[in-house]
């Protein structure tokens, strides 16, 4: 089954080919304020459909994740690798979902601002 969503005003939209066990809420200084529910991924197992520029790409300090942001309605839709085409990792934004497939989803709490655990 595939899941999908899109940002708001509808520039960035994003499939994901498989079903996620959990969505990660995590508590780390970026994720916390973007407000995000992570699907973790690999490129091969979404599709991230949008035009070139559609996106902000937002990167702290000696990051190794990206952070795109619709530039249109400021809807943050995933982060890829900074090393995109070496580094296949991404994730995808599920708070982006339907509210009622969104529900149906367990949410699992991390600790990515000290411990880098599972909290629950
Ligand atoms: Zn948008």
């Amino acid at each position: 089954m595939t899941v999908q969503a899109s940002c708001h005003c509808g520039a960035v939209k994003f499939k994901l080919n498989i079903q996620p066990e959990w969505l990660i809420k995590c508590n780390c200084s970026i994720c916390s304020k973007l407000g995000t529910l992570w699907a973790h991924t690999l490129e091969k197992d979404a599709e991230i459909t949008m035009p070139e520029s559609a996106t902000l790409a937002y990167k702290r300090k000696d990051a190794s994740l990206a952070f795109h942001t619709c530039k249109t309605c400021g809807c943050t839709t995933h982060w890829w690798s900074v090393k995109r085409g070496e580094d296949e990792r991404m994730a995808l934004n599920m708070a982006l979902l339907d509210p009622k497939i969104l529900a149906q989803y367990r949410i699992r709490h991390f600790d990515g601002a000290d411990s880098w655990k599972f909290t629950d």
